[in-house]
This record gives structure tokens, C-alpha cells and sequence, in this order.
């Protein structure tokens, strides 16, 4: 067997995976072997999604963003909010952009060794068989730290019993009209004309152009809605809005994000790590996972380097706290979901509503997306949803998380 004392292994070479090798080589004194296991091939990699959010806060792909706006929009039935920030913009990074960007770096790196189309097997003694899908057994390594990436089963989110769980769900068309028909200043983060009450289903439209856009369709339920049938509502709604033969699809992306109570732990052991999607990075009332990911590999690769040991993510109690009650009120009352955006959006400062979105939010920021809040009903939401968020940490979601997870890679 060939021990590598120091090395580090990574399962999964996606967002979260490629974040932390990268946050890894960025660091002049860290010398260690990073082992990269991923079952695609280098060529299975596509234009698969799309990654927004604010520029709150620079990330090191920040300068990958292909296109940035300055103005977003929440539109309803009963009216239509249109922000503007000067300071911030709400920016697209291609996920072919980032797929090459990481690659280029990484390849030429002496530290990485990226082994695509490969498995990984765990042993009980805490080390891994790097299995080849095509070849077979490849490599055997006992890491000083495992970085887990891997997707969980659903419920692997679900937490305690009275735990909220919505699935964001989207299936996303990238769209070429043959006439002018987009506003390429504004992003139209909600746009409600296809709510219905019973979930909350919006419009989500990036427009790269005035001929180009990503036009989303988007629900946030319990259950999981397939693909097809989220693509065929895209599809009805570029119809009904643009006309049938006026456009043309160039592009798809589905996904599925968990909006979840439960409390995920990221460190699952002394020396394993969950980073990404399943180390709970995706912000429980938004979903927004991306600029997170790369906060977590920062503070991540800062704590190898300095020889400390890992600590779970920072993250603001109140944060968690308003997240928790927010989002069980959303499961409870999807109808009112439309009002509630569009109301908060009205009534806070852009700026400060950029800086909430994307979990960097100060205390004045916090007080006054609650200020922008309906009082009453959120008071009683709390009251209700108490058990939920006055727990520090959910010790049996976090129990049961781990067991599930092992189960699945067993
Ligand atoms: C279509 C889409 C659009 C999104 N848009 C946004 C957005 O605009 N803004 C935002 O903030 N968030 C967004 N998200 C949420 C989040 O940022 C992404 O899901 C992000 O890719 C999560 O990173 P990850 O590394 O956890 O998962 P992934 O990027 O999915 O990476 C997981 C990796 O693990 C690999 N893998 C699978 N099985 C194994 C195995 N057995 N062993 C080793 N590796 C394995 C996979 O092949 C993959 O490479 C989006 C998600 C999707 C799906």
C-alpha cells in the first residue's frame, strides 16, 4: 500500500471539489499531495449550469463572471419592484468557464494528481481504492484529511421529524429569439406570473443579450417535481410570452437544490470533511450555495495550511435563526410567497438586500430585511416553529445524516 502521509484526498471534481483544490494550490506554504477522484471523464464535462449570485464579496472566480447587472427585478401580479445597486451586481459564471479555468491550473500543478473516470472505495481502516470505471484498480491511499463532495440522497437533508425540507427545482432553457425581446440591464429574479398557490413556482430570466437568455422555471416543494414536467412549463411559458416559432432552445440546465431547517455538518469526523451541496453550503431560504462554497474552501485551505484543525463553517446564528423561521413559513403559507418577495424587495435598501442574499449580511442588514417583513404573522411563525430554531444543533439529524451517508457509500 502506498501511505501518504499528508496527502489529501477529494471525492468529486465539481463545484466544491475544484474550489478546494484551487483554495489549496493558492497556497504559497502548503505542500501536501491533493488527490482528486471524479467519475466523469474529462470530456463527459459540459456547460451543465450556470452559477449566480451578488458580488458581496470577491471569491477567487470572481473574474470568470460573463455577465454582471446592475438592476434586478421582482415582478407579480399586483406590481413589480426594479432594484438598483451601484456598488454590487448580480453576476453569471458559465460553468464551462469554470470547469476549464480549474483544469488548466490544476494539471499544471505538481501538488494535484485529478483522476477522472475513476470511484472511489472506502475501506474500514480509513483508507481508499481509486477504482478506473474502464481499467480497474488504479491506486490505494491512506489521506491525512478525506474532502467529501459526493451527492447524498434526499434524505440525508431531512433531518428530525419536525424539520422544513422544500426542493428548489428548476429546469432552465438558454434561449436565442430572432427578434430583439430581452432588457439586457435587469435580471429578473422572480417574476410570478406562473404562481398558482398551491407551490411556489416563478420565472427566473438572465438576459446575456437582447437575443439571448437563460429563462428558468422554478418551484419550491416538498416533493420532487420531475424534469419533464418543469421543462414543459419553461416551454409554456416562452410560448405564451415570446410566441412559437420566435425563439429557439440552445441550451438546458435542471438542478435541484435542498432548502432545508435540519442542521448538516460539514465535519463528520476528525479527519473527514463534507465540502459543496452535501456539507450543507446551500442557504436554507435562497438556495444560493456558490459563493458560500468557495468562503468554505477558503477557510478550509487557510486552516491546512496553518497546521489548525478544521473548523465547521462560520455562519451567523441570527442568520440561521431568521432562515429557519422564514422558510417554515414559506412551506406553510406558498400563497403568500409572491406578496412576502416582493414586499421585502420594495422595502430594503438594494445594497442591503445584496449583502442578505448572499449570507454577508451585517446586524443593521438583518434588522432591516426584518424591518421589510410583515410583523405579526413572522412572530407567530416563530412561536410555532420553535423547535426548530431555538435548537442549537439537531444531534439526531446530524446522527442520523451521518449514518444515512454511510450507508449510501458503503
Ligand atoms: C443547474 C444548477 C444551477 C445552479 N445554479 C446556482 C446558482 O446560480 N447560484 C448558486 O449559488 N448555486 C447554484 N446551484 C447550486 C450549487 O451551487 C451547485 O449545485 C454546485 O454545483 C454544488 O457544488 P457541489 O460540488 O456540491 O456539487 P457538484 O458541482 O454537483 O459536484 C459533485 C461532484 O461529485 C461527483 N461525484 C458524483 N458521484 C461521485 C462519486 N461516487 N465519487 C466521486 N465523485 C462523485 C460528480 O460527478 C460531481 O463532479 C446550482 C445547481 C444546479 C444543479
Amino acid at each position: 500500500m502506498s501511505k501518504e502521509p499528508g496527502s489529501i484526498l477529494i471525492a468529486g471534481a465539481g463545484c466544491a471539489g475544484l474550489s478546494l483544490a484551487m483554495h489549496l494550490i493558492e497556497r504559497k506554504n502548503f505542500n501536501r499531495k491533493i488527490v482528486v477522484v471524479e467519475p466523469r471523464t474529462r470530456d463527459e464535462y459540459t456547460d451543465d449550469r450556470t452559477w449566480s449570485g451578488f458580488s458581496t464579496k470577491p471569491h477567487l472566480f470572481s473574474g470568470l463572471a460573463s455577465t454582471r447587472w446592475h438592476r434586478w427585478k421582482c415582478k407579480t401580479p399586483n406590481g413589480e419592484n426594479i432594484s438598483e445597486s451601484r456598488r454590487y451586481s448580480y453576476e453569471s459564471i458559465r460553468s464551462s468557464d469554470y470547469y476549464n479555468f480549474c483544469f488548466e491550473q490544476l494539471t499544471s500543478d505538481p501538488r494535484v494528481e485529478i483522476h477522472f473516470g475513476c470511484r472511489l472505495v472506502n475501506s474500514v481502516d480509513g483508507s481508499f481504492d481509486v477504482v478506473d470505471k474502464s481499467t480497474g484498480p488504479k491506486r490505494h491511499l491512506k489521506p491525512d484529511h478525506f474532502f467529501d463532495s459526493r451527492p447524498q440522497n434526499d434524505s440525508y437533508f431531512s433531518g428530525n421529524p419536525d424539520d422544513v425540507v422544500l426542493w428548489q427545482q428548476f429546469s432552465g432553457i438558454e434561449v436565442e429569439t430572432v427578434q430583439d425581446t430581452f432588457e439586457p440591464g435587469v435580471a429578473t429574479l422572480m417574476d410570478f406570473a406562473v404562481s398558482h398557490g398551491d407551490a411556489i413556482r416563478f420565472i427566473y430570466v438572465l438576459p446575456f443579450s437582447r437575443r439571448r437568455a437563460l429563462v428558468e422555471f422554478t418551484v419550491f416543494h416538498p416533493s420532487t417535481v420531475p424534469f419533464r414536467n418543469l421543462r414543459n412549463e419553461a416551454e409554456m411559458y416562452l410560448k405564451k410570452v415570446y410566441g412559437e416559432s420566435s425563439w429557439r432552445a440552445v441550451g438546458y440546465e435542471n438542478g435541484r437544490i435542498p432548502m432545508v431547517t435540519s442542521e448538516i455538518a460539514s465535519n463528520t469526523s476528525q479527519n473527514t470533511t463534507r465540502i459543496g451541496i452535501s456539507g450543507g453550503l446551500a442557504r436554507p431560504s435562497t438556495g444560493y450555495a456558490f459563493a458560500s462554497i468557495h468562503e468554505h474552501s477558503r477557510q478550509i485551505a487557510m486552516s491546512l495550511e496553518s497546521g489548525i484543525s478544521i473548523k465547521d463553517r462560520k455562519q451567523s446564528r441570527l442568520s440561521k435563526v431568521l432562515d429557519r423561521i422564514f422558510l417554515s413559513y414559506l412551506a406553510k403559507n406558498p400563497e403568500k410567497a409572491s406578496h412576502l418577495f416582493l414586499r421585502i424587495s420594495q422595502r430594503t435598501d438594494p445594497d442591503r438586500f445584496a449583502r442578505f442574499m448572499m449570507d454577508t449580511s451585517s446586524l443593521l442588514d438583518k434588522l432591516a430585511v426584518i424591518m421589510s417583513m410583515p410583523k405579526l404573522p413572522f412572530i407567530v411563525e416563530a412561536w410555532h416553529a420553535r423547535n426548530i430554531w431555538l435548537r442549537r444543533r439537531s444531534t439526531s439529524s446530524r446522527v442520523q445524516s451521518f449514518r444515512l451517508a454511510e450507508k449510501a457509500h458503503s
